[in-house]
């Protein structure tokens, strides 16, 4: 029997989850990754089949998690991310966030578990207060489209301070900005595999409303840095991990169009509801708990990204 920790990461088929996988693996850890694939994928994860520390689960974590031997951490990085995927899939993104994170608490309980949650820049809303700081309770429309993602985060968020306060469950709750890199699917509707695909194609970029919304962007080594940080700490608050380097979104596209040399034209149309109209995050927190901050700036990241869309769009 080895004596190596062990996590279990949900979701580590898809883009964070993957990257996590690959980063516990190389801290020595064995690594169980649990996906329904809905919107993860196998290749993500492929080359780790054959992996003796490596182990795959088929599995929806809204229903019961079984799990044998010891678990020193549980990662839950399940859900549908994208705006599209949870206007297509509300009750599954709703479900993830609720059963699922009951379902990975109680497991991480009866283990002994660490438990981290994958939480959001969404649980702010369309936010009043900028930057946003771990202690602003956020301006969320519970019934509207992005609701069943803000709201499933929120109750996560809830949940997870309640079996750490009720259980004495050690627990760590991650806020996650917009983040990019590898293994993005390029039709996931999100700003940055949009824009890439469109101007790699040569097509029209699609900029929603007049552009002059905001996001800041983070690479996902930098993410992932702040991630591993955050589960080796003791810190049990929500810590706010992104870049915050702002741009507008019509701004970004046009950051875009100018990296891959492209002739695309900017196209506008209509905003979708409750789209934030800013966002950056204030990461004093991370960097006084976990001595983090990002190390990529836009420029450098979206570089390091050129090259997965390039072969991912045009083969
Ligand atoms: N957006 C856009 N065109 C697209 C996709 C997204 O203008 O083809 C805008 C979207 O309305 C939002 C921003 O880009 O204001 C970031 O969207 P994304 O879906 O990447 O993530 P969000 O931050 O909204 O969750």
């Amino acid at each position: 029997m080895s004596n190596k920790k062990r996590v279990l990461i949900t979701g580590g088929a898809g883009f964070l989850g993957s990257h996590l996988t690959d980063r516990f693996i190389k801290e020595g850890f064995q690594v169980i990754v649990m996906d329904n694939l809905i919107t993860g994928n196998p290749d993500n994860i492929g080359h780790l089949f054959g992996n003796d520390d490596f182990t795959f689960i088929e599995h929806d974590v809204t229903n019961f998690m079984h799990v044998a031997g010891d678990l020193d951490y549980i990662l839950h990085f399940a859900s549908p991310a994208s705006p599209i995927d949870y206007l297509e899939m509300p009750i599954q993104t709703l479900k993830v966030g609720s059963l699922g994170t009951h379902k990975a608490l109680g497991l991480a309980k009866a283990k002994g578990a660490t438990f981290v949650l994958a939480s959001t820049s969404e649980v702010y809303g369309d936010p009043l207060v900028h930057p946003q700081k771990e202690d602003y309770w956020g301006n969320v429309n519970p019934i509207g489209d992005r609701g069943v993602y803000d709201e499933a985060k929120r109750f996560a968020e809830a949940m997870t301070m309640a079996y750490h306060r009720y259980h004495g469950v050690e627990t760590r709750i991650v806020r996650i900005f917009n983040t990019y890199g590898t293994r993005m699917r390029i039709n996931d509707g999100r700003a940055l595999p949009a824009f890439m695909s469109q101007a790699l194609r040569g097509d029209d970029i699609t900029v929603f409303g007049d552009g002059s919304q905001t996001r800041s962007f983070t690479y996902v080594d930098d993410l992932v840095e702040g991630i591993y940080r955050l589960a080796m700490s003791d810190y049990n608050e929500p810590v706010n991990i992104g870049n915050p380097q702002e741009v507008s979104i019509l701004e970004f596209a046009k950051e875009i169009i100018e990296l891959t040399g492209s002739s695309s034209k900017v196209t506008f149309q209509e905003l979708p509801n409750d789209d934030p109209k800013v966002r950056k995050p204030d990461i004093s927190r991370a960097r006084e708990v976990l001595d983090w901050e990002p190390k990529y700036p836009r420029e450098e990241g979206l570089q390091k990204t050129l090259a997965y869309f390039k072969k991912a769009v045009l083969g």
